[in-house]
């Protein structure tokens, strides 16, 4: 991969670029997921370390905290768009929401988790991935 892959939200404010290949990609079954995005999973990918990169918007930014220790939910406040999620432990550990790449971001989900609490309107697909009824090891 040479040129950055670039994304944005629905609205056009904001725009980031992820100058790393992805690192993992998966599917999350949990609530906090369907309640969010109003479907039933989200797909995402954690980036490397340190590739996230902002170019335009960063003030339109709001991030949600869910409490408990869960992830911060960042996402844009002008149209709503979920843009990524991080780790409040450490900012450096950040998942991209696949939907709002520009173009293919190379990687595929490889796994589902949280399939404990799927949605019960829309059956997990028979696909060959691994599913976890909470978080993988
Ligand atoms: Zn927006
Ligand atoms: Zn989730």
């Amino acid at each position: 991969m040479n040129a950055p892959l670039t994304g944005g939200c629905l609205c056009g404010g904001v725009r980031f670029e992820v100058t790393e290949p992805l690192v993992s990609s998966s599917y999350c079954h949990c609530t906090r997921c369907q309640r969010r995005t109003g479907t039933a999973a989200s797909a995402q990918a954690r980036v490397a370390p340190g590739s996230l990169r902002v170019t335009a918007g960063d003030d339109l930014i709001r991030t949600y905290d869910p409490g408990g220790g869960g992830f911060f939910k960042l996402f844009c406040s002008q149209c709503g768009s979920a843009l990524w999620s991080k780790s409040p432990e450490d900012p450096e550990v950040v998942s991209v929401r696949l939907g709002v790449f520009d173009s293919d971001p190379g990687i595929r989900p490889s796994y589902r988790q949280f399939v404990a609490y799927a949605a019960p309107w829309e059956p997990l697909p028979d696909d060959g991935l691994a599913r976890y009824p909470e978080r993988p090891d």
